[in-house]
């Protein structure tokens, strides 16, 4: 992997699990990083942190202009905030879905509009949104989810289209079940927690989770001017889940 000496990086839910992840890989490897997330209380130097909620415009844009004057440009963007929903269609209502896809979705949207005048100004510009596999692997239960992260996806191939000839480029991954705080919440909800646990690694083809670290490896790896030819890809990150036609039980 080539370092990211000199190169601007913003990162969104760079607080927690995968995003901080990311935010303290392209640190290690030499960028400088700027953190966007709704609770940024506990994000550390080097890494420099921004209040925002990426389903509010006017936050957005504000938390945005001032990362890019502290880090003087912009030529990495990772939009990574996004939330769950669990349920199918007749459990979510109107307001979860407008709650959902207005993080998950137009997040990505505001983020990228508000960065992508500084990102034409860098000669490794890159984009990487986190998708899912719950994109396209038709997981039950998941409804809105889904559908949010299936947008991400065609998002993803549409900007990489629109920016191409910019320099801009724009690719996703898309991480199994990973071992963050999200997953520990969600298992923290179960009767047993550690058998929750132990039944979920089961159903993974490696018997193990994926970790934040790994995810954090492809990010990196898109954002990088390695993966220069690279744009308008779905990386998986999922330990074969997609790959080998499994599906989770
Ligand atoms: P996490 O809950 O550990 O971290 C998410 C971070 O995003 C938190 O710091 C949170 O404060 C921030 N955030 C949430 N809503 C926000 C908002 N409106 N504005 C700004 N920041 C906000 O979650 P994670 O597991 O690291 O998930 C990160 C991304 O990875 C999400 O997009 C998620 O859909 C995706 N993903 C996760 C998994 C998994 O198994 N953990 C699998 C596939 C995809």
């Amino acid at each position: 992997m080539s370092d990211f000496e000199g190169l601007k990086a913003l990162v969104t839910g760079g607080a927690s699990g995968i995003g901080r992840a990311t935010a303290e890989l392209l640190a290690a490897r030499g960028a400088q990083v700027a953190v966007l997330d709704l609770d940024p209380e506990g994000v550390q130097k080097p890494l420099l942190g921004y209040q925002a909620d990426v389903g509010d415009d006017e936050s957005v844009r504000r938390a945005v202009a001032a990362a890019v004057a502290d880090l003087g440009g912009l030529d990495v963007l990772v939009n990574n905030a996004g939330i769950g929903a669990q349920g199918t269609v007749e459990d979510n209502d109107d307001e979860d879905w407008h709650r959902v896809m207005n993080v998950n979705v137009v997040g990505m949207v505001r983020t990228s509009r508000a960065a992508l005048p500084h990102l034409r100004k860098s000669s490794h510009a890159a984009v990487v949104n986190t998708c899912s596999i719950a994109a396209t692997a038709g997981l039950p239960q998941r409804a809105l989810y889904s559908a949010s992260k299936g947008a991400v996806l065609s998002l993803t191939l549409a900007m990489a289209a629109d920016h191409i000839r910019e320099g801009i480029r724009v690719n996703c991954v898309n991480p199994g079940t990973a071992d963050t705080p999200w997953v520990g919440r969600l298992l923290d909800a179960a009767p047993d927690p550690a058998a929750e646990r132990a039944a979920l690694e089961a159903r993974q083809p490696t018997g193990r989770l994926v970790s934040a670290d790994e995810v954090a490896g492809a990010i990196a790896y898109l954002a990088s001017p390695l993966s220069g030819a690279t744009t308008g890809t779905a990386l998986a990150v999922d330990g074969g889940m997609q790959g080998l036609r499994l599906r989770p039980a």
